[in-house]
């Protein structure tokens, strides 16, 4: 796939801002499990955010390609960062596909601009991969749904302005999967509760949480589309997110990692001469180039196809477990290529790896990837 001039541009611009604005902060922010929530705003402001919103609600209109190629330019200097960015689409993505025309001008205008932040959720304590077995409910009463349960690993939860939640709307319906329906929730109504977690391997500067909904209150209204499509909307969103919050991340991280790994085998001196001189060494840099060049044209070839309105599902699940799985093995490599420097956090490999390694549990784990691809393929 050739990319336009335009999308070159976007993709030069991106990586511009992040060699700028994230170098000097990453290594702070892992440490301190924090986000600088400046770098928000100003990727807002350059129009980095919620590119893939139509203009009428201040977005910039754009596709899927140029989202990623976004995407994967920031995960090129640090992961965690570029997931606290790639989160935007996570709670706008399903009101710009199933969202009346009131919830789009309410929810989608202020992420745009940076004002908000949002999230989606629906893995809870007892049910991740096994989406379908979520406990959570949405009970009517009056005008209201009455939401309680709880979630768990929810990013963006102690920070954001609004959820999509996932909740057991019609327990009575014959299907598991006909049972479940999408609700926005406001994380400042009573009985919304977020309790950051600490102490993770990835993407640290990224807000993760569990989340209590104690009867929380919302209108009717923010029911997004209709009762009972709450799984099949699901699927539609990873359909999506597995491109920017998988692939892009992923090759990304993998095009970081091997560039730190080429740079570091330029300078370091053995036997008698340089590392990038042993035949040994050139191998596996030809080998890690190789297959992030790769998981790279796969990332591209689906969204694209996701942007010409063919979505091929296998081929985005093919690419969200391909690319991960990439990520983790060039990060790996590039860590054996410092020798014991790479695993001091100042090389910055470890920390490549720690990230890429969640890529390959969240947005769907490989398993999950692979029995998708697998039963459709044999169906
Ligand atoms: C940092 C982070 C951020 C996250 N952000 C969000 C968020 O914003 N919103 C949200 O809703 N969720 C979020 N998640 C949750 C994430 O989507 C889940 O962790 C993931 O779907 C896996 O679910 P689980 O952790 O319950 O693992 P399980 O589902 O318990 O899986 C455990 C293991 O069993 C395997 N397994 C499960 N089922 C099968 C099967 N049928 N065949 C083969 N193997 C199987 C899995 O692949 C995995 O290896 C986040 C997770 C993390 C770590």
């Amino acid at each position: 796939m050739q990319l336009t001039s335009e999308q070159k541009d976007i993709k030069q611009a991106a990586r511009e801002f992040a060699e700028k604005e994230f170098k000097d902060i990453a290594r702070e922010l892992d440490a301190t499990e924090t986000f600088d929530d400046r770098l928000w705003k100003k990727a807002a402001e350059l129009g980095f955010i919620g590119m893939f919103i139509e203009e009428e609600y201040g977005g910039a209109g754009l596709g899927h390609v140029e989202q990623c190629l976004v995407i994967e330019e920031f995960a090129r200097i640090d992961t965690g960062i570029a997931q606290c960015m790639v989160a935007a689409y996570f709670g706008t993505q399903l009101i710009k596909l199933f969202g009346t025309e009131e919830q789009k001008k309410k929810y989608l205008p202020p992420i745009c601009t940076g004002q908000w932040r949002c999230g989606m959720a629906s893995t809870e304590p007892d049910a991740g991969s096994d989406v379908a077995s979520i406990t959570t409910t949405a009970v009517k009463d009056g005008d209201d749904y009455v939401i309680s349960g709880q979630k768990m690993f929810i990013t963006n939860a102690s920070i954001g302005d609004y959820l999509l939640v996932l909740c057991v709307t019609n327990p009575e319906a014959k299907r598991k999967h006909d049972r479940m329906s999408t609700i926005i929730v406001e994380t400042n109504r009573p009985g919304y509760e977020a309790n950051k977690l600490h102490g993770k391997l990835s993407i640290r500067c990224s807000d993760t949480c569990e989340v209590a909904f104690n009867e929380v209150r919302v209108p009717q209204s923010n029911l997004v589309g209709k009762e009972g499509k709450g799984f099949h909307q699901l699927m539609e969103f990873f359909n999506r997110a597995r491109l920017e919050g998988g692939g892009a991340l992923a090759v990304g991280t993998a095009q970081g990692a091997l560039e730190k790994a080429m740079d570091h085998v330029k300078k370091r001196k053995a036997f008698g001469g340089y590392l990038s001189q042993l035949q040994m060494v050139q191998a596996k840099i030809a080998e890690m180039a190789t297959l992030t060049e790769a998981a790279r044209s796969m990332l591209y070839r689906a969204a694209e196809s996701v942007d010409a309105g063919k979505m091929d599902h296998v081929l985005v699940a093919m690419q969200k477990w391909y690319t991960c799985e990439i990520a983790v093995k060039v990060a790996d490599e590039a860590i054996q290529l410092h020798g014991g420097y790479g695993i001091l956090e100042e090389y910055d490999v470890a920390h490549f790896w720690r990230d890429a390694k969640v890529l390959e549990i969240f947005e769907g784990t490989k398993e999950v990837e692979k029995t998708l691809i697998g039963k459709t393929l044999l169906s």
